[in-house]
């Protein structure tokens, strides 16, 4: 048995409010939990998106009364809410701003949209960019002229990892993160299709072509050299976060399908699977480690979004217990994964949260309510 930190989770989607058929803060906090996290900061783009005081407290309302690990909402960037946004920094986890998947009241056109949010968010807490390619540096430039942290959310690629480290080479405060869907599956990862997935025909204004909804997440599965190019440059990688984004198989077997993978109750198994497995590469010099782990789900998660401690917490893992991953065993309440029937090693046995057993041998053991809010200390 090996005991590690709390896990922080820098990035969830726990639908509430809004879509709570896929998850809410109750069973998203529980599949957090069982998968060894005791802390995560959720995503701002639900229904309504949180984006000014009156959302925010929406949010955090519901948290309060059904979160069972400790959480913090984000903000979301959106045409003219700056001030509104900045106004509430010391409330949220940090601001998020979408920069090429734009919808909504967080639909950012151009660039001037961009300005007033890098000029006014408290230089304290990091904006995290939803920015893919061309658009995250374009991200990276913002940081550098206006001298603030940015944080570039589920880096998937080989010349965003590049840029990245060459941008931290110049002194540019640019952190990013890396999901466990982009270091374990490529674009062509045989990845089990819905039976009632079907496409629409040319005649129907669709393409013709069968799509395996199960696939698609944003960003995109990369290639095979994108993903070496992650592992690669592993260095660069501040963060390991799940992205956690539930959509119902229903949802994702229709002909539109949502993009988003669930992720918080696979991550911490097929990272420990990749640390059991050890070293890889071409020169078998490179590994991932246990201490690689801790640095990138709890110190620098810490670290980046200034968040507290949490005493007395801890997280026990059975470091060579194998098993398969099985959907229906998991708390979230999409009820699949794309990781179904992997052989993984390494459970999450115990969670331990402020004092308390919260989880323990698949059983939650904390009430609703339980979590706290670390940005209301
Ligand atoms: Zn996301």
């Amino acid at each position: 048995m090996i005991r590690l930190p709390g896990l922080i989770d820098p990035h969830v989607h726990l639908r509430e409010p809004g879509a709570t058929h896929k998850e809410d803060f109750d069973s998203g906090t529980c599949a957090a939990l069982a998968g060894g996290f005791t802390l995560v900061l959720a995503m701002p783009n639900t229904r309504p998106p949180i984006f000014d005081a009156e959302t925010l407290d929406l949010a955090l309302n519901a948290a309060k009364q059904k979160a069972r690990c400790d959480y913090a909402q984000y903000v979301g960037a959106g045409p003219d809410n700056a001030d509104v946004v900045a106004a509430l920094a010391d409330k949220a986890a940090a601001l998020k701003m979408y920069l090429d998947i734009t919808f909504g009241q967080l639909r950012l056109d151009d660039m001037t949209l961009w300005m007033p949010h890098f000029e006014k968010y408290p230089k304290q807490y990091p904006i995290v960019a939803h920015s893919e390619s061309r658009s995250m540096a374009a991200a990276i430039l913002f940081a550098a002229i206006y001298d603030r942290p940015v944080h570039i959310a589920h880096i998937s690629l080989k010349e965003e990892v590049l840029l990245i480290r060459a941008a931290k080479e110049k002194g540019i405060t640019v952190t990013c993160e890396v999901c466990p869907h982009h270091l374990f599956l490529t674009a062509d990862s045989p990845l089990p299709q819905g039976d009632r997935g079907a496409s629409r025909s040319v005649a129907e204004g669709g393409s013709g072509v069968r799509v395996n909804g199960r696939k698609e997440v944003r960003p995109r599965l990369a290639t095979r050299s994108d993903v070496d190019a992650l592992w690669e440059n592993l260095d660069v990688i501040d963060c390991f976060a799940t992205d956690h984004a539930p959509h119902t198989l229903e949802e994702k077997d229709s002909e539109n399908p949502p993009p988003g993978f669930p992720g918080l109750e696979t991550a911490l198994p097929l990272l420990l699977t990749a640390v059991a497995a050890g070293p890889f590469g071409a020169a078998q010099g490179r590994r991932l480690t246990l201490d690689d782990l801790i640095q990138k789900m709890y110190v620098n998660p810490r670290k980046i979004f200034h968040l507290p401690d949490q005493p007395e917490t801890w997280i026990e893992v059975d470091e060579n217990a194998e098993y398969q991953i099985k959907a229906f065993e998991q708390f979230t309440r999409c009820g699949w994964t794309p990781f179904e029937g992997w052989k993984v090693k390494g459970r999450v046995r115990k969670v331990v949260l402020r004092g308390k057993t919260a989880f323990e041998d698949g059983k939650i053991l904390v009430e609703k309510g339980y979590g706290r809010n670390i940005r209301q200390q």
